[in-house]
């Protein structure tokens, strides 16, 4: 059993909530697929021929229990993408790609549905789903929310990077929002989620011309469950490519205003697979702006 679980008690300003995360399973990837060689061209087939693996990464489903209500972060991978041919109808070349490029580790109790329950939550408690990109370890486990309301960015449904739409359930539509320039004068672009506003989607493009983070704004310290903005906070400290990323100028440009928000705000940063998230999040670890 590889599942790692976490819950941290956190106060809003109408009261008590959490911020739970645990792992839908693990993962690895080539070492250049985490670690950029080239430009964001030739870093893509960089990784495709490289011979190295990273560890195993975990692959973070946060939920975020406010008392405005309950809302899921990404949704994790399922069991089944261990399974012969599971890309196949996605044809020969990223059914090649997502063969060659990543290997999972999961069963069917590390899924999202089991573990929300283990936490308690039916999927009648669940508000909403966000998703903060369209890449197949944060959208494979919408099987478990078919009656519930999933949030995306509408920049990420317009143009996706390696999607792969044949694995979206089919009843999958989820309510586009489409980001503006706020007050939260780092990230230019967000939306709050629930009136006290201390919930935003922010945008922080690079891994995907869409992609997002939440933010989360608790009375002592500020939460980014970052996606892949990057794999570690490691890379974000260095100012590191992946080699997955679609933009590396759109990467430096949020790596900017992460490092700018901390400087202002204590941030704890959490993206989907740090093996350090459990213990930052557990002891409030900000990052130090550099
Ligand atoms: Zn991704």
């Amino acid at each position: 059993m590889m599942t790692k679980t976490i819950s941290k008690q956190v106060k809003f300003k109408e009261g008590d909530g959490f911020i739970h995360g645990f792992t839908t399973g693990q993962v690895k990837v080539k070492s250049k697929f985490r670690t950029a060689k080239g430009n964001a061209f030739t870093s893509k087939i960089n990784f495709l021929f490289d011979r190295e693996w990273t560890e195993y990464m975990p692959i973070m489903v946060w939920v975020i229990d406010h008392p405005e209500g309950v809302f899921v972060v990404d949704t994790g991978e399922n069991a089944k993408v261990t399974q012969e041919g599971y890309f196949k109808k996605e044809g020969r070349i990223l059914n090649y790609i997502n063969t060659k490029s990543f290997v999972f580790e999961i069963n069917s109790e590390d899924e999202v549905g089991p573990q929300l329950k283990k936490l308690g939550y039916e999927q009648e408690d669940i508000n909403k789903v966000i998703l903060t990109h369209l890449h197949l370890d944060h959208f494979d486990g919408l099987s478990y929310f078919d009656n519930t309301e999933i949030i995306l960015n509408k920049l990420e449904w317009d143009k996706p990077s390696f999607a792969l739409p044949s694995l979206y359930p089919e009843w999958f539509a989820p309510k586009t929002v489409g980001l503006k320039e706020t007050k939260n004068k780092h990230f230019k672009n967000s939306i709050s989620l629930v009136e006290s506003n201390e919930i935003e989607l922010v945008h922080t493009p690079g891994h995907t011309l869409g992609h997002c983070s939440v933010l989360v704004k608790t009375e002592a310290t500020h939460f980014l469950l970052a996606g892949d903005v990057t794999y570690n906070q490691y890379q974000l400290e260095q100012r590191i490519n992946a080699g997955g990323h679609q933009s590396f100028k759109l990467s430096k440009v949020t790596y900017q205003a992460i490092n700018n928000y901390a400087s202002q705000n204590r941030l704890v940063y959490l993206p989907s697979h740090d093996h350090q998230v459990f213990e930052r999040l557990q002891n409030e670890l900000h990052l130090e702006p550099n």
